[in-house]
């Protein structure tokens, strides 16, 4: 048994901005790795970007760019942005890194035996780099509905995998919770599909229609499709394939969002059967975000970037307002409107008020000494089972909660009153609170990291550490909405 927790972030394709959505899964993945390095266990947290295809060429060219530059730039900015937003990831992946090149050419070849050369011949979209298969064509009326762009026919050769034929092992491991989807809901949608069986995937693409990529091994003429290059991106993060891998390998969880549960719980397990490699243990599957009750999309003019929620709000409020107001595994929305209502009540009001009251008293009564107190009072065992299924808000839910009840003992005790009369009793209430207060900041720090941390540190010693100005000053709701 392996004692290490290795967690991985899907890796976006660079050819979008990032909207709120796209840091969903970084930011989930951070909290599971956080929770679990405060427990002391060796932890591995992988992000990365996924920038090969011939989008990015098209793009590139416009740009007057190499497509080498532009995918670097274009994943600079994103490293730095999951930076911003306290995301710890260990290692960061671009598929163009000449470490994950040789991963994806040793998937290749251990896979080769289930790997065959055979002839595409039919639908394809030009703007989706994508074949379309006949049911789907016919559905759209031989129209791509994301490009409004006619399908063309085509006859190409491509290496193909043969996955129909581990459809069964797949359906086997996923019924059995080997490899555990979480929701139930996104498990029973992929047993559905593996009820009809799976077809064989295309793995590549000729080069001259896609140059931009890994190179098929001892076959140049062909570059890899997405799967088996993308995909492989989660071994790259442990050194695949040299020794030591398995420290990390299987991986305990991947997060990823429902648009590409088919590829994580189909195709990447598949991969890894034909490769003799461990599955996964699980995968995490969230929901999208919308804004003001649409999909997001940046050509629509309908788009919160989270640079934008950070510069007005604060790191911790997005991480806040994505972790426990969009549902863990159902759609959310995103309005400027809940973000600042959110923001009063729970951030201002609740937690930056108590932690703001604490610490005056202590300072005022006790001249910041705080005196050993009793273990926390808190239960928190709904915290740790939220934690371990993927219920985010949940868990936060149960913190919040531990706010509540400090804010009304406050209210119940008076402090203030004791103050007059009886001393020590004084200090017996300042010091549950300032112990409560720091637990409360550790259950906190895996969601938001700089509070929590800030909240523990302030409270867990003896002596009151002032916080360096307050935790989430109010805004006045006359202020603009949106930054
Ligand atoms: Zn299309």
């Amino acid at each position: 048994m392996k004692d290490t927790f290795y967690i991985t972030s899907a890796i976006p394709y660079v050819n979008a901005d990032p909207h709120i959505g796209t840091v969903m899964d970084p930011i989930q993945a951070d909290v599971l790795a956080r929770y679990h390095r405060q427990r002391q266990t060796a932890t591995l947290l992988s992000a990365g970007t996924d920038v090969h295809g011939a989008k990015i060429t098209e793009v590139a060219e416009g740009q007057g760019l190499e497509p080498q530059e532009l995918t670097e730039q274009i994943s600079e900015r994103m490293r730095l942005l999951f930076r911003r937003l306290n995301v710890s990831f260990d290692c960061f992946v671009r598929t163009s890194d000449p470490e994950h090149k040789r991963a994806a050419r040793e998937i290749w070849r251990r896979l080769s035996a289930d790997i065959y050369k055979s002839s595409y011949h039919g639908w394809y979209c030009v703007g989706c780099e994508e074949h379309v298969t006949q049911e789907d064509a016919r559905e759209n009326d031989y129209v791509c509905p994301d490009h409004n762009r006619a399908y063309e026919t085509i006859e190409e050769e491509n290496y193909f995998f043969a996955l129909s034929k581990y459809t069964q092992q797949i359906k086997d491991a996923i019924t059995r919770d080997e490899y555990c989807i979480i929701p139930e809901k996104r498990k029973n949608e992929i047993l559905s599909l593996l009820d009809f069986g799976l077809q064989d995937v295309s793995f590549s693409r000729p080069k001259n229609k896609l140059s931009w990529g890994v190179e098929v091994p001892d076959d140049p003429e062909h570059v890899m499709y997405v799967w088996p290059d993308a995909l492989t991106n989660y071994l790259t993060a442990t050194g695949f394939p040299d020794e030591g891998y398995d420290k990390w390998w299987p991986a305990d969880m991947h997060v990823i969002g429902k648009g590409i549960l088919r590829f994580h719980a189909a195709i990447w397990p598949g991969m890894l059967l034909a490769a003799g490699l461990p599955l996964p243990k699980q995968l995490f599957v969230h929901d999208y975000i919308t804004f003001n009750g649409d999909k997001m999309s940046k050509s629509q003019g309908n788009f919160v970037a989270p640079s934008e929620v950070i510069d007005a709000y604060g790191t911790d409020a997005l991480r806040y307002y994505l972790l426990h107001e969009v549902p863990s595994s159902n759609d959310g929305d995103f309005t400027w409107e809940r973000l600042e209502t959110v923001y009063n009540s729970d951030l201002a009001d609740d937690l930056g008020n108590l932690v703001h009251r604490v610490g005056a008293m202590i300072d005022k009564y006790q001249n910041g000494a705080i005196n050993p107190a009793g273990d926390p009072a808190h239960d928190i065992a709904d915290y740790h089972q939220a934690i371990s299924e993927c219920r985010f808000e949940d868990g936060l839910d149960v913190v919040m909660g531990f706010v509540k009840d400090l804010n009304r003992y406050i209210e119940e005790e008076k402090p203030w009153e004791i103050a007059k009369t009886d001393g020590e009793h004084l200090g017996e209430v300042l010091s549950y609170l300032a112990s409560n207060l720091a637990h409360a900041g550790w259950l906190l720090a895996p969601f938001l990291p700089e509070t929590g941390q800030a909240i523990y540190n302030a409270f867990s010693g003896e002596k009151l550490q002032p916080l360096e100005g307050p935790l989430f000053p109010k805004r006045s709701t006359s202020e603009e909405y949106s930054p």
